[in-house]
């Protein structure tokens, strides 16, 4: 069985916040400027911030799985600004017009989500006037704004809004516009596979065995939600967990993170769980019997 050690959990993430704020470590040279690709990428006739823009970035954020977050941002910019009726609230093209569309600009996603892509779009219209603002008004968190998109869901007979997002996305996409506009919403910080890996590398799990993902997520989330505001004023902040991830967890198997990432001390082997026959990452944490984690007591 496993359980979460929320001592540990501050520290470690408490650790990675203060150095991002800092910018020391790895995060001298890389921040979310420099990396995020909301930052990096937006459709050439929008302004930052304008009510375009905010639509635009809730529709690719409602599609983002984070595989290749860089290419999504980048093409769906590109099919925007050369397709700019997709900015037309009410604007449903055909389904093979989408298909086309999404091939022309590399948009590399299972065709089923070409469907629900314009699912999306309609209910962003329809449910909340193609306003993204409008999905955070009256609610705080990631829990209650879930209660309310099924309760306006139930109301005009959609099975559900906006199929494909869960708790990370609309945490992801609160992260963007609260660094676009003047959105209060507690959980900025998406428990994503990187914030898991590092609970897991780091020692914030404690016992052995499997822990689905999603329980994973579901058990963290308070926790962050509490240690977060201490550095919600730092611009970028939220995204410190996934530049880490990104920028030093992915190379921390071959290279030496000393000096480079904040709690190399405390941290490693990094470990994302693949599964034995086909290879790719899979839903669970898994923690050996025999983990110890850096800088704690073995006993
Ligand atoms: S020690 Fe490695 S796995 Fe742990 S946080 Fe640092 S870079 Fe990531």
């Amino acid at each position: 069985m496993i359980t979460i050690n929320e001592e540990r959990f501050k520290e470690v993430f408490g650790l990675i916040f203060s150095a991002y704020r800092a910018r020391s470590f790895g995060f001298a040279n890389t921040h979310a400027d420099n990396l995020g690709p909301q930052k990096l990428f937006k459709p050439k006739c929008v302004q930052f911030g304008d009510k375009d823009h905010l639509y635009w970035l809730t529709l690719v954020a409602l599609s983002d799985r984070r595989t290749n977050s860089t290419m999504l941002y980048r093409n769906f910019a590109r099919m925007f600004n050369r397709n700019k009726k997709l900015f037309i609230r009410g604007y449903y093209p055909s389904h093979p017009k989408m298909e086309k569309l999404f091939r022309t600009y590399k948009i590399a996603v299972p065709v089923s989500d070409i469907a629900l892509f314009l699912e999306r779009k309609k209910h962003l219209d329809e449910l909340f006037n193609g306003n993204p603002l409008s999905i955070y008004v009256g609610v705080k968190n990631v829990d209650d704004l879930l209660k309310k998109v099924r309760r306006i869901a139930k109301q005009n007979g959609v099975k559900n809004p906006f199929p494909g997002a869960k708790e990370k996305i609309f945490t992801l996409l609160a992260m963007f516009l609260t660094e676009l506009t003047d959105l209060q919403f507690d959980d900025l910080v998406p428990i994503d596979v990187w914030v898991q890996a590092i609970s897991s590398s780091a020692g914030v799990l404690v016992g052995e065995g499997q822990i689905k993902f999603r329980i994973l997520e579901r058990s963290l989330r308070p926790l962050m939600r509490d240690l977060f505001p201490e550095f919600k004023a730092v611009a970028g902040a939220s995204n410190a967990t996934w530049v880490q991830g990104k920028s030093m967890c992915t190379h921390c198997a071959r290279l030496d993170m000393k000096g480079i990432c904040p709690i190399s001390a405390i941290c490693g082997p990094f470990r994302r769980m693949r599964n034995p026959s086909s290879g790719k990452h899979y839903g669970y944490i898994e923690v050996p019997s025999d983990f110890v984690p850096k800088g704690s007591n073995p006993c």
